[in-house]
């Protein structure tokens, strides 16, 4: 794949949008997709983005009624649109339940005659319970080997991790670096045998305090099956993160007794995927789907950066959602000779949940979606460049599909392709952090189009008013453009022989 770039020494924006279109192209993209690719519009865009992503839906958190909100305003849309409903009796929701397993806030940590408050004096990671009483030792910053911290509960103070981890935009540096620092000592300081830890955190760390808390309060998630029971989880020395202000009083009452009660609860609650289709005009074509993704929800509402605690995601993943609205209206006006399955996925921000139960439970068979075109964060940096994962190996499962979808770029957005963000060595792995993945191993075709992760990422400052609509107009005319060509062409994109994923 050879990166586009434009020539030409100084132009604006739009006249570099001008000029990398010339005539031949116009005519070539008349030629090739109907006028109702007019019906993506940026006023269309901006209108529905700035009510999906807006303080009034909360963030749109992953299982919680703001996800349904929001979920329902989407599915509201799409009846306007006249989008057919595939959910559940008719409807457009598809329900499943999130299994939810965490520490309970009636968990009890008590140090001599402190008694300290779980999730706001102390936090911690990992949701396995604990019923330890025994006396706690002081413990330094767990370097001294000669303590013996053995059948006790080590308190020590927090110090950095002797290897710095690799640098991802997974939460803030100071989060990775209190997870990374309680891990490596905590692990130190159970290995010699100590029952429990309490980790003073030192000035780092306690500007993660709160994040540590959030984060580990929400415990872990995933689709609940009833056909697998929970199994009971093993009891483990739990590794506590103390608040910075605790460390004078922590360190006196080294010595006294300590207790951690850890109570883990385990339930579930629904999350909904919406889906919905345009029936294909080919009657020997109509069966087969070109499946358009997005994930409906965001972070929702968390703790407070600069004022706000609103996790907006905007950019992630507000754009592919109001972008399937405007291809939906295209689709809707003009049909293709396959159908289009749009599918936007609950939970994905609670680790790709709302896809993995979809893939498990298509509302067509698996079989019959030729190709997935998953879209997550389109509408940000630079606006020339805009990266496609999975058109490379090991991500690339289907070659045919990478062509039409670099056809289509040149025929719509003529963006530069930024094939970074595809390798395998690129350290965020953004490969693997979107809905296209589990269709991708359940060997169906698959794209994932996005303008990447910025500094807004995963904060309450993913707004609205940070999104370059001109360049989210120019992705989903991109989108569309692919879908259409994959939606029509003769025979269905081939899967490519060999395909195995890095991981
Ligand atoms: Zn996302």
């Amino acid at each position: 794949m050879t990166p586009r770039r434009f020539t030409f020494a100084s132009c604006t924006v739009l006249s570099c949008a001008l000029l990398a279109h010339a005539p031949s192209v116009h005519a070539q993209q008349a030629k090739t997709f109907p006028a109702a690719i007019s019906l993506i519009r940026q006023t269309d865009l901006q209108r529905d983005l700035f009510m999906l992503a807006g303080d009034a839906m909360r963030g749109r958190e992953g299982g919680s009624i703001d996800e349904l909100r929001a979920s329902v305003w989407i599915a509201e849309q799409l009846r306007a649109i006249g989008v057919e409903p595939m959910g559940d009796d008719g409807s457009y929701l598809q329900w499943w339940n999130i299994r939810r397993t965490r520490i309970g806030a009636s968990s009890t940590v008590t140090v001599g005659e402190q008694s300290l408050d779980m999730w706001r004096d102390v936090a911690m990671t990992g949701t396995a319970p604990a019923e330890i009483s025994a006396a706690t030792v002081w413990a330094g910053d767990g370097r001294d080997t000669t303590i013996d911290v053995s059948g006790k509960v080590a308190i020590a103070q927090l110090i950095p991790p002797p290897t710095p981890r690799r640098q991802t935009s997974v939460n803030s540096p100071e989060y990775r670096y209190a997870r990374s620092a309680m891990q490596s000592l905590g692990f130190a300081l159970t290995r010699r045998g100590a029952v429990g830890v309490i980790l003073i955190a030192d000035s780092t760390a306690q500007i993660a305090f709160d994040g540590v808390a959030n984060i580990g309060s929400r415990g872990t998630y995933r689709v609940d099956n009833p056909a697998t029971p929970e199994r009971a989880q093993a009891m483990r020395a739990p590794v506590l993160l103390a608040r910075r202000s605790l460390g004078a009083a922590l360190q006196s009452a080294a010595g006294a007794n300590a207790t951690i009660r850890l109570h883990q609860e385990s339930f579930t609650y629904p999350s909904v995927n919406i889906v919905g289709r345009v029936l294909g005009t080919d009657a020997a074509l109509r069966d087969e789907y070109v499946l358009f993704s997005s994930h409906q929800d965001h972070d929702g509402v968390r703790y407070d950066v600069a004022g706000d605690s609103i996790w907006n995601g905007a950019d992630d993943n507000g754009t592919t959602s109001v972008a399937l609205l405007a291809i939906a209206r295209a689709f809707k006006q003009t049909p293709a000779k396959r159908s289009a399955l749009f599918v936007y996925h609950g939970a994905e921000e609670r680790g790709l949940l709302g896809s993995n139960y979809h893939v498990q439970n298509p509302v067509v068979p698996l079989s019959q979606i030729v190709a997935v075109l998953n879209g997550d964060m389109l509408g940000r940096n630079s606006p020339d460049s805009a990266a496609l994962l999975g058109s490379q190996p090991p991500h690339r499962n289907s070659a045919d599909l990478v062509a039409l979808a670099l056809k289509a770029n040149q025929l719509t957005s003529g963006f530069a392709i930024d094939s970074l963000w595809d390798r395998p060595s690129h350290p965020e792995g953004w490969y693997f952090r979107s809905d296209h993945l589990p269709y991708a191993r359940a060997n169906v075709p698959a794209l994932f189009f996005s303008s990447n992760l910025h500094e807004d990422y995963h904060t309450p400052r993913d707004e609205p008013a940070t999104i370059d609509y001109a360049k989210l107009t120019r992705m989903t005319q991109w989108l569309y453009g692919t879908g259409w060509l994959v939606a029509n062409t003769a025979s269905r994109p081939r899967l490519d022989a060999g395909f195995r994923l890095e991981r």
